[in-house]
């Protein structure tokens, strides 16, 4: 069971999440919808643990276990997965050597690592040539997504955070993604907390309950009935103009950017305590 209790957490002195309560439960799939700017991604990272945010209060829990109290890597071991919302590159390094580095941290034997590769390549409907390539250099934004997934299947962890994994994937390549998670969900228990701004990402892994987060606080929660729901009426017309504007300083640094190796959690405006001064403004517009 993932817990995660009056969790509050800021950057830069800015406080974005302001108390989010959420209980996953093994097989269970959690779909977090809100407005641009609202803490979506600030919430997967803080529970992976990424440096440069300030945990205020509040905890998070694996099984009873302090998640806050680790690093990433020991939280990657406790078996917590984060897909990013932009894949990082890692030139040099071949996804064989990342994902076997990582079963052989474990303690696992590698053995079957190559061969669970090409299970999931065949699964996902990845070109098999992407695999000769560097971790992610000069994959498409689909492509990154799908490699993403593939991860998650080789490493079958107990629980992943998707940050907006149908963002970049086309209709069939979001299908097929969707559908090795919600696999995943059947096989080996997987809980999911997924991250999205389309309900269509839910038609294949099926979301047991919905939260919508906004500006740091989860303000309503449901079934699936919930995202339909968001789909016709949209952040306004369910929350209100109030609750559903971007944050003050939401659009600051907007777009996305490639992430860096020097922080493979990346993303655009989202680097705690800073950003990127040299970011194009109007990249990704
Ligand atoms: P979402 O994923 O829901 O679009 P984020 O979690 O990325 O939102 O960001 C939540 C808020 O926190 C936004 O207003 C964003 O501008 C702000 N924020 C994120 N990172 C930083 C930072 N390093 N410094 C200041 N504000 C930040
Ligand atoms: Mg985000």
């Amino acid at each position: 069971m993932l817990e995660v209790r009056g969790l509050r957490a800021g950057v830069a002195g800015r406080e974005i999440l302001r108390g989010v309560d959420l209980t996953l439960h093994s097989g269970e799939v959690h779909a977090v919808m809100g407005p641009n700017g609202s803490g979506k991604s600030t919430l997967a990272h803080v529970i992976m643990g990424r440096p440069g945010y300030e945990v205020l209060g509040g905890s998070v829990t694996l099984d009873g276990a302090d998640l806050l109290a680790m690093t990433p890597w020991q939280r990657a071991h406790a078996g917590l997965f984060l897909a990013l919302q932009y894949p990082t590159e890692v030139p040099g390094v071949s996804l064989q050597d990342l994902l076997e580095s990582a079963v052989r941290a474990t303690g696992q034997p590698t053995a079957g690592v190559a061969e669970a590769i090409r299970a999931e390549v065949e699964r996902l409907a990845l070109d098999p040539r992407l695999l000769d390539r560097p971790v992610n250099v000069d994959l498409s934004g689909g492509e990154k997504k799908k490699n993403e997934t593939l991860q998650l299947g080789v490493l079958r962890p107990a629980f992943a955070l998707l940050d907006e994994l149908d963002s970049g994937l086309d209709i069939d390549a979001l299908r097929a993604c969707a559908r090795r998670v919600e696999a995943a969900t059947e096989e080996s228990g997987l809980g999911v907390l997924a991250i999205t701004h389309y309900p269509r990402l839910l038609h294949e892994l099926r979301a047991d309950h919905v939260h919508v987060l906004a500006k740091g606080a989860i303000v309503r929660s449901g079934g699936p009935d919930l995202a339909r729901e968001l789909d016709e009426n949209g952040y306004v017309g369910l929350l209100g103009p109030d609750l559903a504007g971007e944050s003050e300083t939401a659009a600051v640094g907007a777009g996305p950017a490639r992430p860096t190796i020097d922080d493979p959690f990346g993303g655009p405006g989202t680097s705690p305590g800073g950003g990127d001064p040299f970011a194009d403004p109007l990249a990704g517009l």
